[in-house]
This record gives structure tokens, sequence and C-alpha cells, in this order.
């Protein structure tokens, strides 16, 4: 899943950054509204935390920029200790939660989590399943004929993508803009070695093989035998 961050504060953005990607999620990180709004308007983001003071544009109104460009995406604010009040002005605005600085990591963690399991996403299994795969998206544990998988954080985004998207060709540069944050380097061959360390853990040893390259194309996951 993927989650912006719009945070002027170097510090607090890069320990956002860099904690959010260690629980598993892919992360943009803007250091301003302007740069906030253009990535909420035109990324595909499960999630955005927004800083409320902010160069160029404040956080509310990076909030409005996104409502007005339909984007639905659940935002949680960060707010200092004495604009308690702003968070009438927010809801109004369409902002579903508020972490008050300074805050735990664990605190944030935990109302990301919750406000992810209760945006669009919550409609949806908590577990993605295909032949004898299986994959728990709220305990990011995945086995295959019972046996415990253990992936890295994007394989396992790797593969939940692929899942979600099952039967689908996925072209690399789909796949990158999923699961690479914004600065991924398209000249590499990073995707084909992930996906070939995917394939090592969940297909080798295992039938039906489910991941097939479909050379100039991209990836696709599938049950052959369904
Ligand atoms: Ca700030």
């Amino acid at each position: 899943m993927k989650i912006l961050v719009v945070e002027d504060e170097p510090k607090t953005g890069d320990y956002l950054k860099q904690g959010l990607v260690e629980a598993g999620f892919v992360v943009d990180l803007a250091r301003d509204g302007v740069d906030g709004l253009h990535l909420g308007e035109t990324g595909d983001y499960d999630l955005a935390i927004l800083d409320v003071m902010l160069p160029r544009l404040d956080g509310w109104q990076v909030l409005a920029g996104m409502r007005h460009a339909g984007r639905e995406l659940p935002v949680l604010f960060l707010t200092a200790r004495d604009q308690v009040e702003d968070r009438v002005k927010g809801l109004e605005l369409g902002a579903d939660d508020y972490l008050v600085k300074p805050f735990a990591f664990a605190e944030l963690l935990a109302r990301v989590r919750t406000l992810l399991r209760r945006g669009s996403r919550a409609k949806e299994a908590e577990q993605l399943r295909v032949a004898d795969l299986e994959l728990d998206l709220l305990r990011r544990r995945v086995t295959r004929a019972g046996q415990r998988i253990d992936l890295t954080a994007k394989e396992f985004a790797l593969l939940e993508l692929l899942l979600r998207r099952r039967g689908e060709v996925l072209p690399r540069s789909l796949i990158a803009s999923q699961i690479w944050d914004m600065n991924f380097d398209s000249d590499t061959n990073v995707i084909e070695v992930a996906v070939r360390r995917l394939r090592a853990k969940m297909d080798d040893g295992f039938e039906p093989k489910l991941i097939r390259t479909v050379r100039g194309m991209g990836y696709v996951l599938e049950d052959d035998a369904a």
C-alpha cells in the first residue's frame, strides 16, 4: 500500500518515511504543500499524512485540493498542540483523523492501520488467495500449501499487487509506480530481480507455478489449473 507524507520538517519527514517503509508501506515524501498537492492529485495513494503548517500551501489547502480533484483517500493530520481547535475546520474539510505532535511512531502506525481498514480497501477481504497460496494482509503473512514463506516488504507488496490483479499482465512501469517510490530508477533491473526472488520463494518446489513472465509485456499471476 502506498502512502503520501507531506511534512516540511526534515527530521520528522525522514523519520516518518523510514518507519513506514520498515512497516511495509511504499512512501512518497513531499516537503511542501505545492509538491504535496501535486503528488496527491496525480498519484495513486491509499492514504495521506499531512502536516498542518507547511510552506507554500498549508495542510488544509492540500486536503481541499485533493478532495476537489476527487481523491477520496483517508487523510491523517499532524498538528501542533496549540492548533487543536483547528480540528473542527479539518473535519469540515474531510480529514479522517489527527495526531498531535510530538507523537510516538507506534501510535501513528496504529492510526494508519485503522484508517486503511476503514477506508475503501476495508471492503475487500483481509486474505487474498490463489490456488494454495494465501496472503494475510493484516498479519502480513504468506503461506503456500500451509508452509510459511518469509518475504521482504517489497516482495510482499509485489505479491499483493499481482494477487489483487490476478490474470492481468502488469507492465513493469505499472509495477514500478505501485511498489517503488517516485525516486525509482527505471533503467535498472530491480523489478526483474525482485520477481525472480519472489518466485524462488513461492513457486520453486510448488505446483502449479503461479507467476509467469509475458515477454516484452510484464508479469502475470494466475492459476493455470483453475
Ligand atoms: Ca510543519
